[in-house]
């Protein structure tokens, strides 16, 4: 053993991310490396065949060389579910289910801690309990306040819990004491008015972890990895101080936990914790301070996916260990590809949560938009094709891409073409957006994997029936996107009106006041990037952290109270007009929709719905808003009116005789997004 760790030891000196595969000794057991994959909770859990499947897609994360797993949150009894009939361990029965799980983990070398996770009043049923009779606001069900009976239950439900999670196989456990989770509940008085020893002081407050970590390391003995989930940053007003943050630290520690994690904000707190305009990185500086208070292993979380980040943040001693899940959603393999040093081959996340958080707050199983294979690992699998067909893609934009770079992987010959001169459709568009930074990633993604694959790229060819009517392709495949609507306007070819495309790609100068026409996600985008004029905060954590308020000294309760958020002066003046009611953004994504609204709010865009579009002239937009005749004076007219397939190409070829399939954009513009083109691609490639 002592040889063994001596080598991996060495080996990791030599690497290019040294700090990430230093083995964590942790007494009894070692960790292979730095990297945890963190507790996400998938709809599997409660599928009808999700055992199986949840068994499998652990494993698979496992053989991709992560060294430690946590399972996504399971409820040590029926007030503590998410939902209604969520996972839960409290039974004899229940823990030789999970065997399957942590056997196909430990099969393939890895190890796996199960989460305990109680909802309090964030549970999403009638029978949710908290330490206060006090609704949530994201929740419609008001929970049953705990009787002092009660808060002794649950605590045995918590232990009982672990101990089958033993039975059960698994490593060890996480106490999730963060996200505005129950235990969160007490300690924090937003939502503890208790006036018994379970409320009221802060020692009474932390009273409830504290017995939880010292009763579950009292009944599982000393070989077994107990790890707490502590919020170190509320985000909310009545929060936590700094000082209470520590001091629970400390006594969780002595209580006997093996390792601390680390949790940022609650649920419903108004500031976005893992978007993808969040930095990189944005909260290592949080476990960084905890680690001058308590001497086991911390571990640090949130917006960390691509090596050089982890290692950067490991390096500075923010943390011991690092904590990523929806990386491991887009790559189950990336920790052996950073070991390898092929970070370039990772299939990065780009922390859209479209397929993922969003997917899992609608109830459907989760996966992934850049791999839509993640949780469907017995469902699909990219193996190599029985006979290698020769086939051709026209268009490389997600669409394209997926199925060119699979097909090729299975062993197809493949040429791909673009009339552009890169590949990655409107993802080049998209990349630009402040807050988007993370879409290049996907198309370096996918340029190495045309690369490895051997995809023959032709750019700048705009492709016609001729070029493939008479070809030798045995499979044609037309991804060729979408043509961006020009509405029914009177004066639409005024020289005030301008497209999206004409903003985005071709870089045509904007007044200082503009109209946006149409409020879907690309309105919102064109908003943003208007806004910004090249300048975006994602870029610069203390930035970003001003923007949205949060205290970098932690000296304001919960990180937040009483700060203001400090946010740039707008460089326009934007109105926003659609035709149909409602809220605007309503139909962007349900997790990060209001991140989106909240940010051109800030910037005093103004929206205005339910409207006609009348004409746009010199003066401006003409348009009505009930009985209303409006004109507003703008220097242009933005359209973002939404998209119409571009399908010319395949009904050209429909009735040549050749096998052609439609996916993206090119099938369907409605409604189209980069998870359904990426998804019909892999499809497609998998069946061919
Ligand atoms: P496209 O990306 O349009 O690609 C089609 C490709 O075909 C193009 O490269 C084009 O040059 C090529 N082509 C067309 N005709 C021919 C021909 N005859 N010969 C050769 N080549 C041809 N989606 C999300 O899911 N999340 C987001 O956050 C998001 N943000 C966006 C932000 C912006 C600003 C924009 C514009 C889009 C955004 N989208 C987002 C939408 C997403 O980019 C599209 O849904 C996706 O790109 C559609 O993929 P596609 O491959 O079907 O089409
Ligand atoms: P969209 O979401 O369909 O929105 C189109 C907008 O144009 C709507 O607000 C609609 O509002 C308006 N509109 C439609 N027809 C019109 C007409 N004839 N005249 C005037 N207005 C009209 O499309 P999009 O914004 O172009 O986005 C395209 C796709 O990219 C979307 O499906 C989206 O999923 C994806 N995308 C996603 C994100 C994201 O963050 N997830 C970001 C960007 C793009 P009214 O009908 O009310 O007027
Ligand atoms: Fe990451 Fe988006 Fe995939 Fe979720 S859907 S794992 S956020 S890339």
């Amino acid at each position: 053993m002592q040889v063994l760790c001596m080598h991996n030891k060495l080996q990791s000196i030599f690497m290019k991310y040294p700090h990430i595969f230093e083995p964590l000794d942790l007494g009894f057991t070692t960790l292979k490396n730095r990297i945890l994959m963190g507790s996400m909770h998938t709809g599997l859990e409660e599928e009808k065949n999700g055992l199986e499947r949840i068994s499998a897609y652990y494993a698979e994360r496992a053989k991709g060389g992560v060294g430690l797993i946590i399972t996504g949150g399971i409820s040590p009894n029926i007030q503590g579910w998410t939902g209604p009939f969520s996972a839960r361990m409290s039974s004899k029965k229940h823990a030789i289910h999970h065997q399957k799980i942590t056997k196909a983990v430990h099969d393939e070398g890895g190890k796996i801690c199960m989460q305990i996770l109680h909802a309090g009043r964030y549970g999403y049923h009638p029978f949710n309990v908290a330490p206060s009779k006090i609704k949530s606001p994201i929740t419609p069900f008001k929970p049953f306040k705990l009787t002092k009976s009660g808060i002794n239950r649950t605590i045995r439900d918590f232990v009982n819990c672990a101990k089958y999670s033993k039975i059960a196989g698994y490593d060890g456990v996480e106490i999730m004491g963060s996200e505005g989770y129950l235990i969160n509940q007490f300690i924090a008085t937003h939502t503890n008015k208790r006036k018994d020893k379970w409320g009221g002081s802060y020692a009474n407050r932390m009273r409830l972890p504290v017995t939880l970590v010292k009763s579950v390391r009292e009944a599982v003995g000393k070989d077994f990895i107990i790890i707490y989930r502590l919020s170190m940053l509320d985000l909310i007003e009545k929060g936590s101080t700094w000082e209470e943050v520590v001091q629970l630290a400390k006594e969780i520690e002595k209580a006997g936990a093996t390792i601390i994690n680390t949790g940022i904000g609650w649920h419903e707190a108004r500031i976005p914790t893992i978007a993808t305009s969040v930095p990189r990185a944005a909260f290592t500086w949080v476990t960084k301070k905890m680690k001058e208070e308590v001497s086991i292993p911390l571990v640090t979380s949130n917006r960390i996916n691509m090596p050089a980040t982890a290692e950067e943040v490991l390096a500075r001693g923010d943390a011991d260990m690092i904590s990523m899940a929806r990386p491991f959603l887009a790559d189950p393999h990336w920790v052996n590809k950073a070991a390898n040093e092929k970070s370039e081959e990772i299939n990065t996340c780009i922390a859209c949560n479209q397929a993922c958080l969003d997917h899992v707050f609608k109830q459907k199983v989760a996966s992934c938009l850049v791999n839509p294979r993640a949780c469907h690992e017995t469902e699909f699998n990219y193996d190599m094709a029985s006979v290698a067909k020769k086939i051709a893609v026209v268009g490389a934009g997600p669409a394209g891409l997926s199925v060119a770079t699979i097909a090729a992987q299975r062993g197809h010959h493949v040429t791909l073409f673009d009339s552009e001169s890169e590949v990655g459709g409107q993802f080049n568009m998209a990349k630009q957006i402040p807050g988007k930074e993370e879409f290049h990633e996907t198309i370096r993604y996918y340029k190495n994997q045309l690369e490895l694959h051997n995809v023959e790229l032709i750019l700048n060819k705009r492709v016609s029936r001729n070029d493939l009517e008479k070809s030798d392709f045995e499979e044609i495949i037309i991804a060729t996107g979408i043509t961006p609507r020009t509405p029914n306007i009177k004066g639409i070819n005024h020289r005030k009106v301008v497209s999206y495309l004409d903003v985005l790609k071709h870089k045509k100068q904007v007044g200082k006041r503009v109209a946006v026409i149409g409020a879907g996600g690309i309105g919102f985008d064109v908003s943003e990037f208007l806004l910004h004029q090249g300048n975006s905060s994602t870029l610069d954590i203390d930035t970003w952290l001003a923007e949205w308020g949060i205290d970098k000294d932690i000296e304001a309760r919960g990180g937040i109270a009483g700060v203001q958020p400090s946010f740039p002066s707008a460089k326009r003046e934007i109105f926003m007009f659609k035709r149909s009611k409602g809220k605007f953004g309503g139909n962007l994504g349900k997790t990060t929709g209001w991140i989106h609204r909240a940010n051109l709010k800030k910037q005093n865009v103004q929206f205005i719905n339910e409207v006609q579009y009348t004409k746009i002239d010199d003066q401006g937009l003409h348009y009505s808003k009930g009985e209303q005749s409006k004109i507003l004076e703008v220097d242009n007219v933005i359209i973002c009116a939404g998209q119409t397939p571009l399908k010319e190409l395949y009904t050209a070829l429909e009735s040549s005789g050749k096998s052609i399939h439609i996916i993206g954009g090119a099938d369907i513009a409605d409604e189209l997004d980069a998870k359904r083109a990426i998804d019909q691609g892999c499809r497609l490639a998998a069946s061919l």
